[in-house]
């Protein structure tokens, strides 16, 4: 029987030395670091997503500016808008909440913030910083899991490491940053074939698919670290994550519960980004 990742209790402590962080800011350089957060539309879950971002940023100190704009907003409002943000000197992160309303689908909206804003880690400047080893934003959510492996303690050097999911927004940095701490690393997609049999290598396995309890306790290899990323509504309500939870505890060592794993991770990442841009903006004055 394996032991659960408590994600909010880690979040919770990563919450602090940020709040920490943010005050030896102000007292040192009379700075309050400050955060953008924008809203295209009224999708209910990013509703959610948004008010809680704006709440967390308050409760460490940092400034929550919140934009609501409507679904039939046009590209180029949303784009002079972000430009806005970009030359905002009390706006050190900013954040567009995803996925935009349909009909402005192809807009790369990233492509548009300052990558020194870029707090969500997802400006391709940002991604090739992660690529090539340089410092820059990392993409909140699987840096979120890798402070969950180093808060158990985890050594990732010379193990095997599954990532199930290659998006741009979590499997792909996901596989960079363990391949980053010189884990030997698989993606998986849609399209592998056995996903079983790769998922039985896995020292580590990320799932980050989107599709409820994929992952099973018996595909696993035993004493196995299993960090569920997924978030899935079911017919009857219940979230449940990637993976199998109940299976995946019989045979693994660690496994995140959902909610309650990376969930809680991913806005203190996020707030933690925007302490280190606050900071580096106050270096760059
Ligand atoms: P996505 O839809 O962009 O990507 C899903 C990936 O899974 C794709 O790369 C696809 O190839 C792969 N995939 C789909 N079906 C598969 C299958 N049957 N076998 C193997 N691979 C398959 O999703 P995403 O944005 O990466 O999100 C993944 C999950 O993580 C979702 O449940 C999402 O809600 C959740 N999520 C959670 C957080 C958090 O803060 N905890 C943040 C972002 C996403």
């Amino acid at each position: 029987m394996g032991s659960i990742i408590d994600g909010k209790a880690v979040s919770e402590k990563v919450r602090a030395e940020i709040k920490q962080g943010v005050s030896e800011l102000f007292a040192a350089k009379g700075l309050r670091p400050g955060l953008a957060v924008v809203l295209v539309g009224e999708d209910p879950a990013s509703q959610i997503y948004v008010r809680n971002k704006t709440k967390a940023c308050e409760d460490v100190g940092i400034a929550g500016f919140q934009h609501s704009l409507p679904a039939d907003t046009k590209a180029e409002d949303l784009i002079a808008l972000v430009r806005k943000l970009n030359e905002d000197p009390q706006v050190h992160g900013i954040l567009v909440q995803l996925p935009l309303p349909p009909a402005l689908k192809g807009l790369d909206i990233a492509t548009y913030i300052d990558p020194r804003k870029d707090v969500d880690g997802l400006h391709p400047l940002n991604i090739g910083n992660l690529v090539t080893g340089r410092e820059g934003f990392r993409s909140c959510t699987p840096f979120g899991a890798m402070k969950l492996l180093e808060s158990i303690g985890f050594e990732l050097q010379g193990k095997h490491a599954v990532v199930v999911g290659r998006s741009n927004i979590v499997g792909k940095p996901m596989g960079m940053m363990l391949l980053e701490k010189n884990a030997t690393v698989t993606y998986c997609h849609s399209r592998t074939p056995d996903l079983a049999a790769e998922v039985r290598r896995g020292d580590v396995v990320v799932a980050a698919v989107g599709v409820p309890e994929l992952v099973k306790g018996s595909w696993l290899k035993p004493g196995a670290v299993v960090i569920d990323v997924g978030i899935n509504r079911k017919a009857d309500k219940k979230i449940v994550g990637d993976v199998e939870f109940a299976s995946a505890l019989q045979q693994a060592a660690y496994v995140t519960p959902v909610p309650g794993g990376v969930g809680p991770m991913t806005i203190a990442m996020l707030l933690w980004n925007t302490l280190s841009a606050a900071r580096r903006f106050s270096e760059s004055r």
